[in-house]
């Protein structure tokens, strides 16, 4: 054995995003900050000294765009409002943003505002829900607006 191994593996992330609908982060016991979505080492400093942390979720838009390909599937929700969230916790993630219809969202209207996690919607015919993107990709978190 020996080499360095996941603290979180991308499939626990993933499996808690969907069911539980929380975000899993690591912590540093080396430099104290936080690395979202999980990686093999600190994305700050580079350590292998991680805790499983859970990050709250909220956080602002950094920067945004729309759209209009989807994965197979999930053409109905197609356009789409793809955001990176720095988190509150300093992290950056790629997610989705509901509660906006993007053929109206413009840089006024997105950039820099602060946005949640919210439940992410499962689709009857979803294949994101059957695992396929938890072999080797990423949950999408899905984020609305701070209300
Ligand atoms: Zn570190």
């Amino acid at each position: 054995m020996g080499g360095i191994e996941y603290t979180l593996t991308f499939q626990q992330f993933n499996e808690t995003l969907r069911k539980k609908n929380k975000l899993l982060g690591l912590i540093c016991d080396d430099c104290g900050k936080y690395t979202c979505p999980p990686k093999m080492t600190c994305q700050e400093c580079g350590g292998t000294n991680l805790k499983i942390a859970e990050l709250r979720g909220s956080g602002k838009i950094t920067t945004f765009t729309t759209s209009y390909v989807t994965a197979i599937g999930r053409e109905v929700e197609a356009p789409i409002l793809v955001i990176f969230v720095e988190l509150d916790e300093g992290p950056w993630i790629m997610g989705n943003l509901v509660g906006v219809d993007p053929n109206l969202a413009t840089m006024e209207s997105i950039m820099g505002k602060k946005v949640q996690l919210v439940a992410t919607r499962v689709l009857p015919t979803d294949t994101y829900s059957k695992g396929e993107e938890a072999k080797g990709g990423l949950s999408r978190p899905t984020f609305a607006f701070v209300k």
